[in-house]
């Protein structure tokens, strides 16, 4: 299906190790990502996953080992709008706070552009693109504070996707969002996977629903446990690969929307 050129890799990590302090907290992690595949990384709360990000984000340096992003070393590579990041606290907003929905969505183009009043016609035909991908059109007056869990993640996603990037990472996206909306964000995701070819990492410690929805799942605790295709996942023996801190997680879809 996919191609496994050098030149369809998104991600690349060779080696990577990493500690704060005298912890160890990534042991000799090696990982790709293919170009247009959607690669769930897995794993229980403290095994590693957020400091990976940091490192594939360039905001941590690992003490050993090497990544490269499409291709370029980390050290080099300058193509930041090519990355959209939905962060884990991005759903934080309270009720109180005074911003819109169009306005957090242009936030996306904050480091091109400056601020907000800059926005010319081509900014904002983007930011009603990004809205429109995610369904959320119909909101973009409203506060962002006033919506649910699952619509501000899709705004949030909005946020990230005005840049165009090739490849969306998320941090426990589904965090504050109710078990009946899940679906319809992994449903959400796969169509930006599979309609605009877009890389996806998702990062969750919430196996239940997601491997039905990912190609391919990698897991971690501290060292790389399993990397391979979301079926091969499925069938192997998740508790010996994850000892007694994981549990799968099934969702009721009973409830209404
Ligand atoms: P995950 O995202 O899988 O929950 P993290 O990458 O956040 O895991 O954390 C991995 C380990 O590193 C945990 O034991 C955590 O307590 C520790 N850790 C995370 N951030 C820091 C930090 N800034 N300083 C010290 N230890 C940290």
């Amino acid at each position: 299906m996919y191609k496994h050129t050098q030149e369809s890799l998104a991600v690349q990590i060779n080696n990577v190790s990493f500690q704060y302090g005298n912890q160890p907290v990534l042991e000799n992690i090696d990982l790709t990502i293919k170009k247009g595949s959607f690669l769930g990384l897995v794993g229980p709360n403290g095994s590693g996953k957020s400091t990976l990000i940091k490192i594939l984000l360039g905001l941590k340096k690992p003490m050993e080992g090497e990544v490269s992003l499409f291709n370029t070393p980390l050290q080099k590579f300058k193509q930041w709008e090519k990355i959209g990041y939905v962060s884990q606290k991005a759903n934080s907003f309270n009720t109180g706070f005074p911003v819109t929905v169009y306005e957090v969505v242009s936030m996306g183009l904050y480091g091109k552009v400056g601020l907000l009043r800059f926005l010319n016609r081509k900014h904002k035909k983007q930011i009603h693109k990004a809205l429109q991908r995610v369904g959320m059109s119909d909101f973009k007056d409203r506060n962002i504070g006033e919506l649910s869990g699952g619509q501000q993640q899709r705004v949030f996603i909005a946020r990230a996707l005005v840049s165009n990037p090739e490849i969306l990472i998320l941090d426990e996206p589904t965090v504050g969002v109710d078990s009946s909306s899940v679906q319809h964000f992994y449903k959400l995701l796969t169509q930006l996977n599979q309609e605009k070819n877009i890389t996806l990492l998702l990062v969750t410690h919430d196996i239940g629903v997601m491997t039905s929805y990912v190609s391919d799942v990698a897991c971690l605790n501290k060292t790389l446990h399993f990397h391979g295709s979301s079926k091969d996942f499925e069938e192997s023996d998740l508790s010996s690969l994850y000892g007694h801190d994981v549990q799968v997680i099934t969702h009721d879809h009973g409830g209404a929307h």
